[in-house]
């Protein structure tokens, strides 16, 4: 499915009061299939633009559309895994449950939805973890659990807020490799926001760089021709790496002057 964001605008209303912008005039279309990465200085807007695309928030000005058709609120077309590791699941259900939930709301039959739940799990090496409660879970498995529960709804578009943020780098460099894998093995649509630059650079197709708010921007876009896994010692990634590297430093020494 292709997303397409024109001239969009966003301010948040609390309260009938209006917060400054928090986006101004984006304009950016994704391609079916593709991998894209939002990158940008903490607080500039990377979970707001995301959270328009789900079809939580409304945008303020602009349009955002998936085919040709406004997005009018969430959908079954996108899946959304979050950072916050604490409240996305449900402490009282097992992992095996909390991956089924969505397809029982759905009304899915037991067969298939038992099926579709443990393909999810296998994906994300969980299977051997259905009984476990997420308290009994690591920070990495957490995230793995609602990568699952996200898979087995099986949406055409993946919509991810910095899942891996809060996990130390070894784990991180793993679940992003078995990210890559599930992409390729599932396909679909990836919107990925990270703050990361490396991260950015081993799973993106395409690395969109915002700038830093208020009314924050599209700063640059970067292509990534590089095959998976994306090798540190590529010279295309070292020079990624620095370009990317500049750019964010100008755009966080603005918001410091
Ligand atoms: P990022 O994900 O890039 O760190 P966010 O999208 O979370 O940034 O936030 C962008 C800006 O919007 C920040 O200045 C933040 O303080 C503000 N913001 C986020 N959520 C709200 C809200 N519910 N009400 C008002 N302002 C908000
Ligand atoms: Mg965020």
């Amino acid at each position: 499915m292709t997303i397409s964001l024109e001239s969009v605008g966003f301010a948040y209303e609390t309260a009938g009061r209006s917060s400054p912008m928090i986006l101004r005039n984006i304009d950016l279309t994704i391609a079916e299939g593709e991998f894209l990465i939002l990158l940008g200085p903490s607080g500039c807007g990377k979970s707001t633009l995301l959270r328009l695309v789900a079809g939580f928030d409304h945008a303020s000005e602009g349009r955002l559309q998936i085919d040709g058709k406004p997005i009018s609120g969430p959908g079954k077309d996108r899946g959304m895994v979050f950072q916050d590791l604490e409240s996305a699941l449900y402490e009282w259900l097992t992992v095996r449950e909390n991956v089924e939930f969505g397809l029982q709301i759905d009304g899915v039959p037991r067969q298939e939805r038992i099926e579709r739940r443990d393909a999810a799990l296998k994906m994300v090496n969980l299977l051997d973890h259905g009984d476990k409660f997420p308290d009994a879970l690591s920070g990495g498995m957490k995230q793995r659990v609602q990568i699952a529960r996200m898979l087995a709804m099986r949406p055409s578009i993946m919509l991810m807020d910095e899942p891996f943020a809060s996990l130390d780098a070894q784990t991180r460099q793993i679940l992003q490799n078995q990210m890559v894998s599930i992409w390729t093995e599932v396909g679909g649509t990836a919107i990925y926001v990270t703050h990361d630059i490396r991260e950015a650079l081993n799973l993106g197709q395409r690395i969109i760089l915002m700038s830093a708010g208020p009314a924050a921007n599209i700063k640059h876009s970067y292509d990534v021709p590089m095959d998976y896994p994306r090798k540190q010692s590529d010279p295309l990634y070292i020079d990624l790496l620095e370009r990317i590297s500049a750019d964010i430093e100008e755009e966080v020494s603005k918001v410091w002057q």
